[in-house]
């Protein structure tokens, strides 16, 4: 399964904005052993949002979209996606419903009519619910194409992933991605010429080819850190299948320059 990110908002082209969501869900996908090939970020333009969703389903499967779903004139992303896949915009009344009761509760206003517009959904759609904001996300699937629409403000977006996405996800890759960071020592404590990246590269050899665990090398300010990832049904199998190319690396490293060995518990 092959995903791919867009992410809508001329914010995030001219600068206002930091993509923290694209970071977020490419965390999480892999996590989820779905992997990402492209991220795209686009504006808040139908022509240039209709081309990078039809560019991204020529090479992925799934598509995520954060932002563009709320109320104002330039939120277009749901209709352009329900335009997509030839879906009509219909109104759930459940949506509807607690986002009248959000605003009575956080801003002691009714409804507007303009606000409505959120709670408008692709029929056959799985709606997901928002408790942090007005506007749904929406999962539609159609003819082997998935696409999973989430609000752009991080403090809904985030909420709803967890709530309703990691497991979607997880069922469609029957797969989960582990990894083991390596930390090298920091220069201060070994020599440049046993931490660096180059020399850690050169110590590793034919490990950096290995195709399931993965062996890859980052070089960080205070050295290099070796990051080991497998794939597989289980956690418990994935630490299986690590287990023995760690061993592998500290060998061929040298374990003395091998400041620690920890999960990657970040990623997940
Ligand atoms: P709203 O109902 O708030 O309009 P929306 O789904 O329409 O939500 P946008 O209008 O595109 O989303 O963005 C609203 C805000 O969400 C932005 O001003 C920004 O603060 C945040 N945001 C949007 N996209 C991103 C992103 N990719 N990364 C981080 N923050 C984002
Ligand atoms: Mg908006």
């Amino acid at each position: 399964m092959i995903a791919e990110i867009i992410s809508v908002g001329t914010e995030l082209l001219l600068g206002n904005i930091v993509n923290t969501n694209a970071q977020y869900l490419s965390k999480k996908l892999a996590s989820a052993g779905i992997e990402v090939h492209f991220q795209t970020v686009v504006g808040d333009n139908p022509g240039r949002i209709m081309d990078a969703v039809r560019t991204a389903y020529t090479r992925a499967d799934m598509v995520i979209m954060t932002g563009g779903l709320g109320p104002t004139k330039d939120d277009i992303t749901k209709e352009m996606l329900a335009d997509y896949f030839g879906k009509k915009l219909i109104m759930d009344e459940t949506a509807l419903e607690m986002m009248g009761q959000l605003l009575k509760r956080i801003r002691k206003e009714s409804l507007l009519e303009s606000l409505k517009k959120q709670a408008l959904v692709p029929e056959n759609a799985k709606v997901l619910y928002n408790h942090h904001g007005t506007a749904p996300g929406i999962i539609m699937e159609n003819k082997g194409r998935i696409c999973i629409l989430l609000p752009g403000p991080p403090k809904e977006m985030e909420p709803m992933f967890e709530e309703y996405c990691m497991e979607y996800l997880q069922e469609l890759s029957h797969q989960t991605l582990v990894s083991i960071n390596i930390k090298m020592k920091d220069f201060n404590h070994a020599p440049l010429i046993k931490v660096g990246e180059a020399p850690v590269a050169d110590a590793l050899g034919d490990l950096l080819d290995l195709q399931n665990p993965t062996v890859a090398t980052y070089a960080k300010d205070d050295g290099c850190l070796i990051r080991v990832t497998a794939e597989a049904e289980s956690r418990e199998q994935a630490l299986a299948m690590l287990d023995p190319v760690v061993e592998q690396i500290r060998k061929a490293v040298g374990e003395e320059y091998i400041n620690t060995i920890r999960e990657d518990t970040d990623q997940v």
